[in-house]
């Protein structure tokens, strides 16, 4: 599977994350800065009102090489979370009061560290709800990731699983061939366990995102159409679809600009721009933790390296909630994916 998603990517030119946010504010679209947006919209600046969720990447590691990634993730990334960065966000953890661990990467399950990590932050808080990020195939395709299901069930992990499609071939040219055969049986093996069984706390949540340079269509509607395909033709059985807009970033805004599609999609989503999704922003409730530890609004501005604010604090070692929850957020044009028509989130649609 790996060889020819390899070939799949030669075609792509990666941006450096400076050169995407100089994109991003050059070549404007006559577009509004985000930041005036939001704030003739009466809802500006953007701050934060809390932290519900710390959402760590673990690493840039990924057996696969999806068209669409944010992260650029894919074999050829090293970046790792140490073990040593990993204690450190378990002390943050410790001292406060954040009840929702997301662990995200790449493919998370790929860092070495990953079950010691798990185990600990379980240890660590007993009571809180750890959402993995898993792209299904590693659960089936490579053998030593093949227990991973267990230990899932055995640390009561809320899964959060890519499937952009019900449909083998949409799902194989966006992500690569084989992935949709694994993936399904990565989800029957899942749900042999209980998860996304009615009834079950075992919550496996699946994450739509369109093919190309459009808006997903309403979450509502979706969830009921991957519930009857997914059920119809292969028996399968999920707790929750969460759609997710693509974000002009990475290899996703690589597409765009060398397809001449990258001012339409802008104008797209801020023609749909809506204010009531201002308030329910993922990065007004959230602290993104890269592989480094260095501290982010959100996994977004983490790809394109765009700190926190200076007077908050800018590493997990210098974890202080009350000021983290208090922060102004950075923005740039690529937040106008997350206000566009229903608004989008790492957790779906935001209204
Ligand atoms: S979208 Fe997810 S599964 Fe696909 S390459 Fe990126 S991190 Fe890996
Ligand atoms: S990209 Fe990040 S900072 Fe911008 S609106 Fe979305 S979540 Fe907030």
């Amino acid at each position: 599977m790996e060889k020819k998603q390899s070939l799949h990517r030669q075609g792509i030119i990666l941006a450096a994350a400076d050169a995407q946010v100089k994109v991003l504010e050059e070549k404007n679209c006559d577009l509004l800065p985000f930041s005036k947006k939001v704030a003739e919209s009466g809802t500006g600046p953007l701050l934060a009102a809390g932290i519900d969720i710390l959402q760590i990447n673990i690493g840039y590691t990924c057996n696969l090489l999806c068209r669409h990634c944010h992260v650029d993730a894919g074999p050829d990334r090293k970046e790792m979370m140490t073990r040593q960065t990993m204690q450190e966000c378990l002390n943050a953890l410790d001292k406060s009061a954040i009840k929702t661990i997301d662990i995200t990467g790449g493919a998370p399950e790929m860092n070495p560290e990953f079950r010691w990590f798990i185990e600990r932050i379980r240890i660590t808080k007993a009571d809180a709800t750890i959402l993995v990020r898993s792209n299904l195939t590693l659960l089936t395709d490579i053998e030593k990731y093949r227990d991973l299901p267990e230990f899932f069930k055995q640390q009561r992990i809320t899964l959060i699983a890519s499937l952009p499609c019900y449909i083998r071939e949409d799902v194989d040219h966006m992500r690569g061939e084989g992935v949709f055969d694994h993936s399904i049986k990565a989800l029957k093996l899942l749900n042999s366990l209980g998860y996304g069984v009615e009834k079950s706390a075992l919550e496996l949540n699946l994450v739509y995102n369109p093919e190309g340079p459009s808006l997903p269509g309403s979450q509502q509607q979706l969830e009921q159409e991957y519930r009857k395909r997914l059920f119809e033709d292969h028996g399968i059985l999920f707790s929750h679809l969460y759609t997710i807009t693509n974000m002009p970033i990475s290899r996703f805004l690589n597409d765009l600009l060398e397809n001449g599609h990258y001012c339409k999609y802008m104008t797209l989503l801020a023609e749909n721009y809506n204010a009531l999704s201002v308030q329910n922003l993922m990065c007004r409730t959230t602290v993104s933790v890269g592989w480094d530890g260095t501290l982010y609004d959100c996994d977004f501005n983490q790809m394109l390296h765009l700190p926190l604010v200076k007077s908050a604090p800018q590493h997990i070692s210098k974890f202080n909630e009350a000021i983290l929850s208090n922060r102004r957020i950075i923005v740039g044009q690529h937040c106008y994916g997350c206000t566009a028509g229903a608004g989008s989130s790492c957790h779906g649609s935001l209204l």
